[in-house]
């Protein structure tokens, strides 16, 4: 997808600094965390919203809800707990349209809202 920002991540043409991937995901360092831990995880494949999930996506979801449990026992936040987060637009507040989950951790977060 061109311009858009996570694509051009999953390209290499954006530094982040990448914490896992595998051939269908990578997770990366937010950019301005709101959390101790804050890690993105986004599919390889430009989805642009929770809206735009297929029938065909379903095994891509599950394997990023099980590579997001993994991430939070990597970086020990799964026995305090964590937030799996997936904005989804404007009143979801999505600012990148390309398909991803904030791992939130490492702090004991408050209500629903992200900022
Ligand atoms: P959204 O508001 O769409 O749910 O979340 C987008 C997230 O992407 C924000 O938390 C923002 O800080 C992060 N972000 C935006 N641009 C970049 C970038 O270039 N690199 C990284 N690592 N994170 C980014
Ligand atoms: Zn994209």
């Amino acid at each position: 997808m061109d311009n858009c920002i996570f694509c051009k991540i999953v390209n290499g043409e954006i530094p982040s600094r990448i914490i896992y991937e595998d051939e269908h995901v990578i997770a990366f360092h937010d950019i301005n965390p709101i959390a101790p831990i804050h890690i993105l995880l986004i599919p390889r494949l430009h989805i642009s919203s929770f809206n735009d999930i297929l029938p065909e996506n379903k095994e891509l979801m599950g394997h990023m809800a099980w590579v997001s449990k993994e991430i939070a026992k990597q970086n020990k936040i799964d026995e305090k707990g964590y937030r799996i987060v997936f904005n989804c637009g404007e009143h979801g507040g999505q600012e990148v349209y390309h398909l991803h989950a904030h791992i939130l951790g490492g702090r004991l977060l408050g209500g629903l809202v992200k900022r």
